[in-house]
């Protein structure tokens, strides 16, 4: 190891040699399956609560309808989303463009003042691993202690038996997660087609689910913490994002050091800290790391390490919280948290952006359309005394009504022809396309482009007003 990428710790001198290497790959850089010990206490059982809240939501939201609409759908492959309840098409990538940036500037406050908060609480990957696929795994292989056991004993009955059940059961989850996962993107009227009518009417939607199911189900029974320790780029982003004011889950290491063996003599009087060293917060920590070597990349937040050091303090008689929430300028000069200039100036983007996209969604129209001018034509003599353009117009339609549209000129004294009929029919929630001439008098035309507004009109009512323009000849007539 060169002497670069020996750091102190910065304030118990602890060699970081520990940041050269993952946790989980070992020296020949084979994978450590890591047997995180099943944590106990008043973060998991809370952590608990908020997973059912979780599931909960994860598994009706697709069932919940608003205007006879999902209340939110992703359908990516036709680029419509549905977010509570209002159907967003590729015409509003201004408003998502919008909130993109303010849902950045949102994740980069809340890091800044949370740490990885989400991560540990509601990420959906710790979320299904820890809550879900973890607990099935307990339930079938027993704690840690005894899934080593098991790894290491000879096949033989009992260990196909139960290797078998979770891997079925682990299958059963990930099958369950990957049809709702489905119903997010099409609804879940279309998945319940996929389910019901014969499997040749829905071949791509069958392989869909299968792709999906596979892809979980690799996920949850091998890939697991690597999901966030390797591939989750919020986690990689975490040395820029995080500060020394940032709340992560700490260990509170001018407390804790020197640590040693327990003694039953007062930790005063011995000259020591008070941590025992006994490595409960390494044992139940679901990404293998050890929380005193300090802020890593691989901490997740999932406060398992509070949970089983606070049991180890009650255990021996110290206070709780040798490993809390805490900042490090919290542990290293006894802080409180702090609302830094760093957080202010993000929490004024933040105010801005909010406000922009709200204007933007309050403004937002549910019918709209752009009109092009024909290419490659010019205008057309229209007998003795008229020209004519000839353009193109494209309607979306957002509502679930089909809609009726006729057009009107609003600011100057032509008309306009419609090449397909008086009225565009623009179905729910769809497009619709239609071709006319506008004719203008010549005596209107005095320059070679002149601005038209055209009224789209449903029966009496105005819907929108679109603007186009209207090539004339180059000089007066
Ligand atoms: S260090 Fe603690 S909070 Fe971080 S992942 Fe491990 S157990 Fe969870
Ligand atoms: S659980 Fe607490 S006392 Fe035990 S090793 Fe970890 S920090 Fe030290």
């Amino acid at each position: 190891m060169s002497e670069a990428t020996i750091n102190k710790h910065s304030e118990n001198g602890v060699k970081d040699s520990f940041r050269d290497r993952l946790a989980t790959v070992d020296a020949k850089g084979k994978r450590k399956w890591i047997y995180a010990q099943k944590p106990t206490g008043r973060f998991y059982n809370v952590r608990t609560w908020v997973s059912w809240g979780f599931f909960a939501l994860f598994f009706s939201l697709p069932f919940i309808k608003t205007n006879g609409r999902p209340l939110f759908q992703f359908n990516i492959p036709d680029a419509k989303f549905i977010i509570f309840g209002k159907i967003f098409w590729p015409q509003d990538f201004f408003i998502f463009g919008i909130t993109t940036i303010t849902f950045i500037v949102f994740v980069v406050l809340f890091t800044a003042a949370f740490g990885r908060l989400f991560c540990g609480w509601v990420c959906p990957q710790t979320i299904f691993m820890e809550m879900l696929f973890r607990k099935v795994e307990y339930l079938i292989e027993g704690d840690a202690a005894q899934q080593k056991l098991l790894k290491k004993s000879e096949w033989n009955g009992v260990k196909i038996r139960k290797k078998l059940t979770k891997h079925v059961a682990f299958y059963f989850l990930a099958f369950i997660i990957a049809n709702f996962f489905l119903a997010y993107i099409i609804g879940v009227d279309e998945l319940w087609k996929i389910i019901t009518e014969p499997p040749g009417k829905h071949i791509g939607g069958l392989f869909s689910i299968l792709i999906f199911s596979g892809v979980f189900y690799a996920v949850y029974a091998y890939f697991r913490e690597q999901a966030c320790t390797v591939i989750c780029p919020y986690g990689r982003l975490q040395s820029v994002l995080l500060d020394r004011n940032s709340m992560i889950v700490a260990y509170d290491y001018k407390r804790g050091e020197p640590r040693g063996k327990f003694k039953k003599a007062k930790t005063a009087e011995l000259n020591m800290g008070d941590c025992i060293d006994c490595f409960q917060c390494v044992k139940v920590c679901p990404t293998g790391i050890d929380i005193r070597n300090g802020t890593q990349m691989e901490c997740v937040g999932c406060t398992a390490c509070i949970d089983a050091c606070n049991k180890m303090m009650d255990a021996t008689a110290r206070e709780r919280g040798l490993i809390r929430y805490a900042s490090e300028n919290n542990i290293a000069n006894g802080t409180r948290q702090r609302y830094t200039g760093r957080m202010k100036f993000y929490s004024v983007l933040l105010i801005i952006l909010a406000g922009l996209l709200s204007f933007l969604l309050i403004t937002r129209k549910n019918v709209d359309g752009t009109i092009v001018r024909a290419a490659g034509i010019l205008y057309q003599e229209r007998g003795t005394d008229s020209i004519s353009n000839l353009y193109t117009i494209k309607i979306i339609n957002k509502t679930i009504q089909d809609v009726p549209l006729t057009l009107k000129l609003e600011n100057e004294a032509g008309r306009i022809v419609e090449a397909e009929g008086q009225t565009i029919q623009v179905k729910r929630e769809g497009q619709g396309k239609s071709s006319f001439f506008i004719i203008l008098p010549k005596t209107a035309i005095n320059k070679r482009k002149t601005n038209l507004k055209i009224g789209l009109y449903e029966g009496d009512q105005r819907i929108t007003v679109l603007q186009t323009n209207f090539m004339g000849p180059f000089s007066k007539f």
